[in-house]
């Protein structure tokens, strides 16, 4: 039986193996997928292990997206470009990396019909997630990326990162204060900090006021399915899409690596998505 596992600390409250194991069952697939806790410091051991161990694949969380990049032999272009992998494949005995994070939001955008192109796009926060996003963003031509977050200096670096390879798009950092005239009807603000997210369920990164009809509004987080954000969004007409659609699509894209076939083709979204909100609501 092939073996996989998402690693990364904390896992325990990870998603991926409920919805890599329905899709195994859904599939008839002879594999099975499991949490396991690494650490930063037990990193370096764990991959070693892996080249001679039974997994196949695994998916990579924080704190691990970066550090595990020094660790593996081989890294697709737009992982190398980010610097940061979720995924990874062992193959004839050598570790590939990939990140399909972008992946996911990018489908997210098709799945969803939202076009960013002339528009004007607020990133709130600057981590992993952000980088992930930003690099599907620049691809959508917007007219103009602004970022704001809790460390401007993290904004900085992000928007150097992305500056670097992009040079055609006015991409700055400002204080959500500085930035508010930009929160148009037209904007698209997408949320990548946890400011939101299970347990805090009652926080949203924007104060309502900034919220109006036209915007459309993206989160990453996906438990809740539904965050006070998109709430206070969708309560003022606005276009409210959740993270869950991101997550299915990177975990999708992560089996067709790993199975080099399109099992993205073969699921259901909406039963997959109908089971994963069943299971986070329990
Ligand atoms: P990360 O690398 O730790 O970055 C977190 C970002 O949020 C940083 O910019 C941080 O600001 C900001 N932040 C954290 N706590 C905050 C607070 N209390 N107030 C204001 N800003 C705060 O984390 P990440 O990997 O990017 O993950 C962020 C979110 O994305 C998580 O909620 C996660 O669930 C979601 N996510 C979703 C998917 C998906 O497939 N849908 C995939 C990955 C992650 P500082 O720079 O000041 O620290």
């Amino acid at each position: 039986m092939e073996q996989f596992a998402v690693i990364g600390n904390p896992v325990a409250h990870s998603l991926s193996p409920d919805l890599h194991n329905w899709v195994f069952q859904r599939l008839g697939i002879e594999a099975e997928y499991r949490r396991k806790r690494v650490t930063v410091n037990e990193l370096k051991d764990f991959v070693l292990r892996l080249r001679q161990g039974k997994l196949k694949g695994v998916n990579v969380t924080l704190p691990l997206k970066e550090l595990i990049t020094m660790e593996l032999d081989w890294l697709e272009a737009e992982a190398e470009k980010l610097g940061a992998v979720n995924c990874v494949l062992w193959q004839r005995g050598k570790s590939k990396g990939y990140n399909t994070d972008i992946i996911g939001f990018r489908k997210t955008l098709i799945e969803a019909k939202i076009n960013l192109t002339r528009r004007t796009c607020i990133l709130l926060g600057a981590g992993g997630v952000a980088r992930s996003v930003l690099a599907a963003v620049l691809r959508a031509d917007p007219a103009r990326i602004v970022i704001i977050n809790r460390t401007p200096k993290h904004a900085y670096n992000l928007m150097r990162w992305a500056t670097a390879i992009n040079t055609a798009i006015e991409i700055t950092t400002a204080t959500l204060m500085e930035a508010k005239a930009l929160f148009t009807p037209s904007a698209a603000i997408i949320n990548c900090t946890p400011i939101g997210m299970f347990p805090l369920v009652h926080a949203s990164p924007l104060p309502e006021h900034y919220l109006q009809q036209g915007q459309t509004l993206i989160d990453t987080i996906y438990t809740p399915p539904l965050t006070r954000f998109l709430a206070l969004g969708k309560a003022r007409a606005a276009q409210a899409v959740g993270g869950m659609d991101m997550f299915i699509e990177q975990a999708l894209a992560s089996l067709d690596i790993w199975f080099e076939r399109k099992i993205s083709d073969e699921v259901s979204r909406t039963e997959l998505k109908n089971y994963l909100i069943k299971i986070t609501n329990q």
